[in-house]
């Protein structure tokens, strides 16, 4: 009996196994296919705020899917399909264009803020494109922030920081984004000239209950004083943690106090008829 069970647990198994690559690949010809036509890609946009001024400094270009059954799926997700299957250069280049269009008709002047993969750099893609994405929509340079985590400079054996360098000689500004979060964080500062640090959300949120959070908070911000970098506090949802990382010295703040990440106001009725189709099923 205890052999037939074995089997049964096998077969149910390698069942689960082989529904879990069906779904795996139906997911990656939907992006394929996304991809292709821009139907259900959309970028989305969120206000980082200057402590200092209290205007709109930046607003982050955040990628969102809406999958014709399954509807909206998390960047968490699809981005590292997209990494793995060889569609991270595409949806990258879709971001890029996109953020840097709707940056250029923003009457505030605020900078954009566009997340890049590591696998996307070192491959000589990475510059052309964002110089594409420039000057189809007359953004200038200075306008553009590129955000990347800290996996990107870890071993630079394609060459992953002189793009960023390029990028950065050509007036793009480049952010460390999640700090805090990754192996190493310090040695980074010294690999590459960042022009912002952002504070990883998970030290934010637990700031005011777990004095050890609050003491990492206070530490980035010091940091990026001594080192004159601009410190971004990500995930700041309530008035209280607005008053610790403003206390703590951060310059910016980006969070859900001030505003979720939303669509360009050219995709709001396309994205409120997505969002109600959601509802109705
Ligand atoms: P990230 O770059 O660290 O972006 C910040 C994430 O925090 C976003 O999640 C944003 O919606 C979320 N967030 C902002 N404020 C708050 C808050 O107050 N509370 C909470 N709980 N969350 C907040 P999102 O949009 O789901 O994106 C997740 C991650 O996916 C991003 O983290 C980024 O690493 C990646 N991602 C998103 N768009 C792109 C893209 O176009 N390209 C690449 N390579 N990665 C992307
Ligand atoms: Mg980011
Ligand atoms: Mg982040
Ligand atoms: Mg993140």
């Amino acid at each position: 009996a205890a052999k037939e069970d074995g089997k049964g647990v096998a077969r149910l198994f390698s069942r689960d196994l082989e529904l879990r690559v069906q779904e795996r690949t139906r997911l990656e010809k939907s992006l394929y296919a996304a991809l292709q036509d821009r139907q259900g890609l959309f970028v989305f946009y969120q206000p980082i705020i200057d402590l200092y001024s209290g205007g709109v400094m930046a607003r982050e270009a955040l990628a969102r899917w809406h999958h014709p059954q399954r509807g909206w799926i998390s960047p968490a997700e699809f981005v590292p399909v997209a990494e793995q299957c060889g569609l991270i250069d595409r949806l990258g280049e879709f971001v890029l264009d996109r953020a840097c269009r709707s940056a250029a008709q923003w009457d505030d002047g605020a900078h954009v803020a566009v997340n890049i993969s590591a696998i996307q750099l070192g491959k000589g893609t990475l510059v052309p494109a964002v110089s594409a994405a420039l000057a189809a929509s007359g953004l200038p340079a200075e306008r553009l922030e590129i955000e990347v985590t800290e996996t990107a400079l870890l071993g630079d054996e394609q060459g992953g920081i002189q793009d960023l360098l390029t990028l950065r000689q050509m007036g793009v500004r480049i952010a460390l984004d999640d700090f805090g979060t990754g192996y190493s964080s310090l040695a980074h500062l010294r690999a590459f000239p960042f022009d912002k640090i952002k504070i990883d959300g998970s030290f934010v949120r637990d700031a005011l209950t777990r004095p050890e959070c609050a003491a990492v908070v206070r530490a980035i911000a010091d940091l990026g004083q001594r080192l004159g970098v601009r410190t971004v506090a990500e995930g700041v949802e309530t008035e209280e943690q607005l008053a610790l990382v403003r206390r703590e010295g951060c310059a910016e703040v980006q969070g859900y106090l001030h505003g979720r990440p939303m669509p360009a106001a050219e995709d709001a009725e396309l994205v409120a008829r997505l969002d109600e189709g959601l509802g109705a099923c």
